[in-house]
């Protein structure tokens, strides 16, 4: 089975550490980043994936009808690494901040209670169910967004080991989905390619990148040509855009990597524009996926 070799930590880092070089003001998130990926890739190895029975002519009328290659809730999680994993990241975001640490104090107590179950937890994050989310943290008296992000955090390497076994079934021209063909799941980012300049969105969930159309939002499908509108900084580079729909005021970060000539890794990018995301905010634009800035 193929497997994300050590090489994809290593690319990570120096990524991490060459958009540090550029914008120092990102540097504390972005270390926070390579502790998290850095544990990521400690467990990834010992992530087990049960084979999925997936049959060419089910693959075919899956892509015709928009149902993605797999309910990601059906999938059979390997937990123990999830676990491990969420019990490791908690080391790691404890150091954040005193609030950080105090509310992860509170989570630590629920799971030694046995009033938060992390199998639980990590289905329910899976099924994206917001009301088990909103309604276990408000009973516990939890931090949601915290519980959310070392869950999220846990589990997308399963998924990334599930998308590295499925990603050879997906028919990238016949898709054209605003979420993954793989698990279903909505875009982190997106990303314009060289030479054409083809449009690829990158999934928040199991990490594939899949095609999407040039001029249509992702999030509501709309394709009016005057509800499409970009802005970058004048004074950074026009690689690193926002992407705002006028008709449902979503925003999506744009990597146009026929403006960078440099190793771009859009997970990265992500952490490494949160400047992007705030004026988008304030501008009124809301991201559909959460991402460091919530906790
Ligand atoms: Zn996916
Ligand atoms: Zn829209």
């Amino acid at each position: 089975m193929e497997r994300q070799s050590p090489e994809a930590l290593d690319r990570i880092i120096q990524r991490i550490d060459a958009i540090e070089e550029k914008r120092p003001s990102h540097k504390e998130v972005l270390e926070f980043l390579k502790e998290i990926v850095t544990e990521q890739y400690e467990v990834k190895e010992q992530i087990r994936v049960e084979p999925v029975d997936i049959k060419e002519d089910m693959v075919k009328l899956k892509t015709r009808e928009g149902f993605p290659l797999v309910d990601k809730k059906d999938l059979k999680l390997d937990m123990e690494s999830g676990i491990t994993l969420f019990k490791r990241l908690c080391a790691v975001v404890q150091k954040r901040s005193d609030k950080i640490a105090d509310d992860l104090k509170k989570i630590n107590e629920k799971l030694d209670e046995g009033e938060l179950n992390l199998e639980e937890l990590f289905e329910k994050v899976v099924a994206e169910d917001e009301e088990y989310l909103d309604a276990t943290a408000g009973k516990l008296e939890l931090n949601k967004e915290l519980v959310l992000f070392l869950a999220k955090n846990s589990i997308n390497p399963l998924l990334e080991a599930y998308a590295d076994q499925l990603k050879g079934y997906v028919h990238q021209k016949k898709w054209w989905k605003g979420y993954c063909p793989i698990c279903g799941s909505k875009p982190l980012i997106a990303a314009l390619r060289k030479k054409e300049g083809e449009r690829f969105l990158l999934c928040s969930s199991c990490g594939f990148e899949w095609r999407f159309g040039r001029m249509t939002c992702p999030f509501c499908g709309t394709q009016e040509r005057n509800k499409h509108r970009y802005f970058f900084i004048e004074k950074e580079s026009k690689a690193y855009r926002v992407d705002v729909c006028e008709k449902c005021k979503k925003y999506i970060k744009t990597i146009d990597m026929r403006e960078l000539f440099e190793d771009v890794v859009l997970a990265v990018e992500d952490i490494g524009t949160l400047h992007l995301d705030i004026i988008a905010q304030n501008e009124g634009y809301e991201r559909e996926v959460a991402n460091i800035l919530n906790v």
